[in-house]
């Protein structure tokens, strides 16, 4: 506590109002939130379990709770929730599943389980973008908290009123069609507790009365639903703490809305505002040229920063000829600084604005050796394909997997309707079973016609069928077994919005299968991590599906690990709220940063936030590159660097190939700058 700066500690011990802490990046906002939930617990003597922290990520609350509980004694720490909003709501509606209009063991549909379930509705064959549009409208209506009446309304008045009242329409059989399934979309782990609190006062009481503090990070990216669950969960108590940077607000697409700072003060008149003046993160030059950028936007409250650590490193600015001469000039920067500086491999962080630019440096650092790791990308298991495979193997495990159910019933097509699913669904509610228990019971006939009880009954003896079979055939021939059956094939390429992408995702299905192969084997149960070394039994199909669910919690084990040894590869949206000793971001180019679709609609200020986010994650060094020509679906474009870059003071620049020399000797000396810096390594 002495550490802290006299703002920072008012802002600790304020508790007696409510309290928004407002300040630019580096600032030690997220650490006050830190410092005070451990100043509640120990000086205030509140209870853990009445004190609730939001974060953004996953991974930002695993860092605070870890934090917190390293400040603490174990018992003191018991019962603190330090979740994501989705957590939070999740959590929420486990307790009050019966206010919330759901039975235990609820799913949760990730979008592109919500996408295939829009599919089903609207009897619709398309993957592309007019499913994306409806679901885009109906999780947008869902955040504004809008009902279906509301967001017809809304839709007739709207530019794109055809496609938006189609959509509007579609909301309310949405709504029926997951409760239905027992199910809840990403969206409703916060609309539905907003819900809840709002309709029903004894309730709202009760949580009011059990959370005594409530504190919220990174604010400025709330949307509408969660400023109102804030609202409804803090009540007119003054026991919340937010703290956030509107020059930071990333997630307008999403439906954040910055404005949500002002409204506060129009909410909870007792409101008072602490600023934050010291960066503790960063060298007055990546200050100064963060600053100078972020001052082209205009400002709903004036910030000024300083950092008593030193004006540092000139910030480097190298224009590469193409994408691969950038990827090697980054990797070859990276081995270079890394021997100049004494520093780790975990001291870096490659940033870049999309998702896809990863690739080129992914595959890179893998040639060289480099240990890395991605965030923000999709894993191999979260891809739709496996999460297929695997619905189907949980199933076989496990009759009673209600999600698995849902999941597979209709991919491939099995003609069996939400209609159908929901008359399943009420009859297994009424005797408490599962769907496929419920599938086969002789009771339907009175739910539903004979042809859909037939078509139910035929996927029953179907799974029957490769129950039967596994407990003779290992995982993996079953699984191969079953994908040729299912002709998952050709329902990849119905389903793909290319053959290509069709073959992408086959080729990942026969990985997968592979892999269940490994798994079942006799010996290479050690792949799964050293603690596992001496089980060499051969795995059964319910402990390899236990293992893939448990595949997050191995994978964060490992993360924790390597982490601090790796590179770290992130898009911007992800490094949200991280430092490293030295960044380099990447792409700094128009059409990438700002990136085309936000030049088309005019959000050329919230890519300048991005930018300015990227910046300040920089604590030493920070390297800035762009590339002359990229190739985009297999044509050479000429790309201009980004306007930003004219923003940024020349005097804190170092451009060190003044001007980027002919492609083909650019290409030339970083290839041979890699082999030399390799060789001088491996020394
Ligand atoms: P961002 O806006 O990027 O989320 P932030 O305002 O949340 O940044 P923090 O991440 O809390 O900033 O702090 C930045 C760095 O400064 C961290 O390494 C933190 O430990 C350090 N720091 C914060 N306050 C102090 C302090 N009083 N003394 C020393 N270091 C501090
Ligand atoms: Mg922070």
């Amino acid at each position: 506590m002495s550490e802290l700066n006299p703002q920072q500690q008012a802002a600790v011990t304020t508790t007696d109002h409510p309290l928004l802490v407002l300040a630019g990046a580096g600032s030690g906002k997220t650490r006050v939130i830190t410092e005070k939930i451990a100043h509640l617990i120990e000086q205030r003597g509140l209870e853990a379990r009445r004190i609730v922290a939001i974060t953004f990520t996953n991974k930002a609350a695993r860092e605070m709770r870890e934090r917190v509980q390293g400040r603490l004694a174990r018992e003191q720490a018991r019962g603190l929730s330090v979740s994501t909003f989705h957590t939070f709501g999740l959590n929420f509606l486990r307790r009050e599943l019966q206010a919330a209009g759901l039975r235990a063991g609820f799913s949760i549909l990730d979008p592109g389980d919500c996408r295939q379930l829009l599919r089903e509705i609207t009897y619709r064959d398309d993957t592309g973008s007019e499913v994306d549009a409806l679901v885009g409208h109906i999780s947008r209506w869902k955040n504004d908290l809008m009902t279906p009446a509301e967001a017809l309304h809304e839709a007739s008045q709207m530019t794109d009123a055809p496609e938006a009242i189609a959509a509007a329409n579609l909301y309310p059989r949405y709504e029926d069609a997951l409760r239905a399934y027992n199910a809840v979309d990403f969206d409703d782990l916060i609309k539905r507790p907003v819900d809840c609190l709002r309709d029903d006062p004894e309730l709202r009481n009760r949580w009011q009365d059990r959370i005594r503090h409530l504190l919220v990070d990174e604010y400025q990216d709330t949307n509408s639903a969660q400023y109102q669950l804030v609202r409804l969960l803090v009540g007119v108590s003054d026991g919340l703490t937010v703290v956030g940077d509107d020059d930071q607000s990333i997630y307008a697409w999403r439906g954040a809305r910055p404005e949500n700072l002002v409204r506060l003060q129009d909410d909870f008149p007792r409101l008072e505002v602490i600023k934050l003046e010291q960066n503790y993160r960063s060298t007055n030059r990546i200050l100064h040229t963060a600053n100078a950028l972020i001052a082209n936007n205009p400002h709903v409250f004036e910030k000024r920063l300083w950092s008593a650590l030193g004006e540092g490193e000139k910030i480097e600015v190298i224009g590469c000829s193409d994408a691969d001469t950038e990827a090697a000039r980054v990797v070859s920067e990276l081995m270079r600084r890394r021997f100049r500086l004494n520093a780790g491999w975990g001291d870096f962080a490659i940033l870049y604005r999309s998702n896809h630019q990863s690739r080129l440096f992914e595959k890179l650092l893998r040639e060289q050796g480099i240990p890395y790791r991605l965030s923000g990308g999709q894993s191999f298991f979260e891809k739709a394909e496996i999460k297929d495979l695997v619905a189907y193997l949980r199933l076989l495990a496990n009759p009673d997997d209600n999600t698995a159910f849902l999941r597979v019933v209709n991919v491939p097509r099995r003609e069996i309707g939400p209609a159908t699913l929901e008359k399943l669904g009420h009859y297994a509610n009424q005797r408490g079973t599962s769907l496929l228990q419920a599938a086969r019971g002789a009771g339907l006939s009175e739910y539903m016609d004979a042809r859909a009880q037939a078509r139910l009954e035929r996927f029953t003896d179907w799974i029957d069928g490769f129950q039967r079979r596994g407990a003779e055939e290992s995982p993996d021939v079953l699984l191969r077994a079953l994908v040729e059956d299912i002709d998952y094939e050709s329902w990849l390429l119905e389903n793909s919005p290319n053959p290509r992408a069709a073959t992408r995702r086959m080729d990942n299905v026969r990985e997968f299968i592979d892999w269940v192969g490994r798994m079942g084997g006799a010996n290479t149960t050690a792949e799964y991590g050293d603690d596992e070394a001496e089980d060499t039994r051969s795995m059964g199909l319910a402990d390899i599906v236990n293992r893939i669910s448990l595949m997050d919690i191995l994978d964060r084990n490992r993360d924790s690990q390597d982490g601090n040894e790796s590179v770290q590869l992130l898009t911007l949206h992800t490094a949200k709220g991280l430092e490293f000793p030295h960044v380099c971001l990447v792409g700094f180019e128009e059409e990438l940063l700002p990136h085309r679709v936000s030049v088309e609609d005019d959000s050329i200020e919230e890519e300048r936030r991005l930018a300015y986010v990227g910046l300040t994650r920089a604590q030493q060094t920070l390297l800035i590159t762009y590339a002359q020509s990229r190739s985009r679906y297999g044509e050479s474009i000429d790309c201009e660097p980004s306007r930003f870059l004219d923003e940024l003071p020349g005097e804190h620049l170092d451009w060190p190939d003044a001007k980027p020399p002919d492609p083909e000797t650019q290409q030339l000396t970083a290839r041979a700058h890699l082999a030399g810096l390799k060789a001088m390594l491996e020394k």
